[in-house]
């Protein structure tokens, strides 16, 4: 029999343990159809609430549950990486605890996988009871970061992914610490799959996220995934350096044809325009090898194989 491993990040998730489970095996019946085992990986971020018993108390009742539990809250993304280590399935599934990614969608995302896809990944195709700031803030990092970055990031795309075994490895072989979920997938590739749905809003339980945790997240991906902040210097150096030249010949005739009349200005606005673009494009170059360092710090494979011919 294969095995689905399913992994559910917690963060004070009492309300939400016992639900899911029911949930999840509600829709269970393609399980038996398809001839699959599951394990469901709870994995507690340092909840200060119950969560931690009552996944004990499941696990009592159901072998199948199963328990990683942090020392202390060291982020959703810390979780999803311990899920995916502690995972032992075939396929491996992430999904929320609140039930805002439908465990319904699982017997069609597996249809995809049998039909040969690596990967099924899912998006909300509105954003229906979200604050409207926090959707105009989503959006703008959705354009930003796909300007700027070479891997793609989807717009409203989910962490709940159902995934084979490969892909799995791929991501668990991206052991960078900065970790930006939405990214990796997108980095590791493979053929991937989107499934639509729209917005379930959260039942129990509130949302874990503050505009600022969202904000500084955000900054997390720009970050992971490029390194062109880094050209903005070089390219105002190379600016500025022009702005300077242009600056000086005018500066050069004006004397010439008029004289000087303030003595010393011209020559002084001269130096510090040119020095001020020689340093910008200094620390430019700079940049350049930080950003070189910083991709090299990373460690991330050069290429996965996704099929091999002797
Ligand atoms: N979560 C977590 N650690 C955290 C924050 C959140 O494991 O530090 C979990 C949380 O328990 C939930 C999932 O990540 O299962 C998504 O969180 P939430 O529903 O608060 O985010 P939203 O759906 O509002 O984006
Ligand atoms: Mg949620």
């Amino acid at each position: 029999m294969e095995l689905l491993s399913v992994i559910v990040p917690c963060y004070n998730e009492e309300e939400n343990v016992f639900p899911f489970y029911e949930e999840l095996m509600k829709n269970g019946e393609f399980l038996d159809k398809r001839g699959l085992d599951i394990e469901i990986i709870y994995v507690n971020d340092g909840s200060k609430d119950a969560t931690v018993s009552r996944v004990k108390e499941l696990h009592e009742k159901d072998e199948r549950v199963k328990l990683v539990s942090f020392s202390r809250n060291f982020g959703k993304e810390s979780a999803i990486y311990a899920g995916f280590r502690k995972a032992k399935g075939d396929y491996v599934v992430m999904m929320d605890a609140d039930l805002q990614d439908p465990p319904s969608l699982l017997p069609e995302m597996f249809g995809y996988i049998d039909e040969g896809y690596d990967s099924v990944a899912t998006r909300r195709v509105n954003r229906k009871g979200e604050p409207p700031i926090r959707s105009f803030f989503a959006r703008m990092f959705y354009r930003l970061i796909n300007r700027m970055s070479k891997t793609e990031i989807v717009d409203g795309a989910r962490d709940y992914r159902l995934m084979t075994r490969q892909v799995t490895d791929s991501i668990l072989a991206m052991c960078e610490y900065n970790r930006f979920s939405k990214g990796i997938y997108g980095w590791v590739g493979y053929e991937t799959k989107w499934v639509e749905f729209e917005n379930v809003e959260r039942t129990r339980g509130e949302t874990k996220w503050s505009f600022w945790g969202l904000f500084k997240y955000s900054l997390e991906g720009i970050v992971a995934f490029t390194t062109a902040p880094l050209s903005i210097a070089s390219f105002m150096g190379v600016l500025f350096c022009f702005f300077a030249f242009v600056l000086i010949v005018f500066i050069i005739i004006r004397t010439c044809v008029f004289g000087d009349p303030t003595s010393g200005w011209p020559s002084l606005v001269c130096i510090i325009s040119l020095i001020s673009g020689v340093q910008l494009l200094c620390l430019g170059i700079m940049g350049q090898y930080l950003s070189r360092t910083y991709l090299e710090v990373k460690k991330r494979p050069l290429y996965f194989v996704k099929e091999e011919i002797d």
